[in-house]
Order: C-alpha cells, then structure tokens, then sequence
C-alpha cells in the first residue's frame, strides 16, 4: 500500500512531461523519454549483444554518467516514476532489432522475470527497481511478468569488491525458483530483466537457476552494459 501511494504521489508531484527526468530541468510533453536536450545528447541508445549462456542477451543502452543516472534516480532516489520512462526505452530497443530486420527472439516470450533483490534490501530501499519497470514493460509487450519466480535467498554484499570469480561464487547459491512457478517455467520462453549487465556474474547466476526447471529458451534484456567498467557500480 505504502509502495503504490508511494507512486502515486511522485506522479502528482512529477507528473510526465514536466521535469527532465536526469536533471530535473523543466521541458515540455514533447520530448522523449522526459528527458532534455542537453541530457538525451549525452546518452547513447545503442543495442550491444552480450556473450552470455542466454539464448539471447541485449543491452539498450551504454553506461555513461546519464545513462547511470537514470537507473540510481530510479534505484538509489526512489524516483518509481522513472520506470515507465526506462520500460519505454527498452521496448523501443527491441521494436528497433525487428524494424531493422533483424531477429529479435524476445518479441515471442512468454515471460518476463525481473532479478530479484534479497528480502533485507527490498525493506531497505522499499522496491525491488526491476519489478517497477518489468510491469511497465509487461503491458506494453503483453507478455505476462512473475515478479516472484525467482527469489534471492543470499544476500550478497560488497560486490564491487571482488573479483569476478569471487563475485561468481557468492552469487551462484543466491538465487532460488519459487517451487509454485515450477510448471509454470517448464518449456517457457524467458525473458530475465536486468538494470545494469555488468561482469555477467547475476546474469549468470539467474540463468543456471532457471536452466534446473526446463524452460524452452531463457533470455536476458539489461537497460545498461557496462561491460568491463564494472569497476564503477554501486551494488
Ligand atoms: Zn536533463
């Protein structure tokens, strides 16, 4: 209840169309994504495939200091309005793959599955970000999101601070399947949401944890890769 007034009051204060969604400059209906000229020139809005044990991986964005913006005025700030603007963002990326011709496998999934935060920093921050933007995004493919298939049973801290092996070895117990949903992942096309593709670690983590209950195909769709400047997140 607190989460949706939560919502509904940044709406009234923020509503869409006012503020620069990055710098909070003010600017018309017009621009796209809420966001002002200055900032959307500093964005890059680029789809990068990402090697990866999916069956299919994609990026909307790099990770510049805008692009980081977007996502910690959302995670960090609490800002939940900012979800509707990044499900924008990433449906027109994959809208972009087909118009452009080319196979974009996640037009055709069946469902969409958000990383999960742990249970210790949902009461933190209060919302799990990737579940804000997977109900967004949700509607607008009509694809249909189970925000609690996956659990975090592990909390992971410090990541930044390890090593990629390391961060591999916290994470791999981490995750877990929701035994309700067991039937339900059986021979389904899954698209994994992610803010930020940094080493690959979590993404990893999510896919060996669904691969135990036989979906058809799982895929993984991240706002931002950072690639190998993973050294500058914040967990
Ligand atoms: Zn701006």
């Amino acid at each position: 209840m607190r989460d949706i007034l939560g919502d509904k009051i940044w709406e009234m204060l923020f509503p869409h169309g006012t503020y620069c969604i990055i710098c909070g400059k003010f600017i018309d209906k017009t621009r796209k994504y809420d966001l002002c000229d200055h900032c959307i020139k500093h964005m890059t809005f680029k789809n990068t495939y990402i090697d990866s044990e999916y069956d299919f991986a994609m990026a909307s964005m790099g990770y510049g200091l805008y692009e980081r913006r977007l996502v910690f005025n959302l995670k960090y700030d609490g800002k939940t309005f900012i979800a509707r603007n990044i499900a924008d963002i990433l449906y027109d990326s994959i809208y972009k793959e087909v118009s452009e011709g080319r196979n974009c496998p996640l037009i055709d999934a069946d469902l969409i599955i958000p990383v999960p935060v742990h249970q210790n920093r949902l009461k933190q921050r209060g919302f799990n970000q990737m579940q804000k933007i997977g109900k967004h995004l949700s509607k607008k493919l009509d694809i249909p999101l189970e925000a609690n298939a996956l659990l975090r049973t592990k909390e992971t801290v410090a990541q930044k601070a390890l090593s990629k092996e390391e961060r591999e070895q916290n994470l791999l117990d981490a995750f877990s399947v929701n035994p309700i949903y067991k039937n339900k992942l059986k021979d389904s096309k899954i698209i994994v949401l992610d803010d930020i593709h940094t080493t690959g670690a979590t993404a990893k983590a999510c896919c060996k944890t669904l691969e135990a209950f036989s979906p058809k195909k799982i895929y993984y769709l991240s706002l931002l890769f950072a690639g190998n400047r993973h050294h500058l997140m914040v967990e």
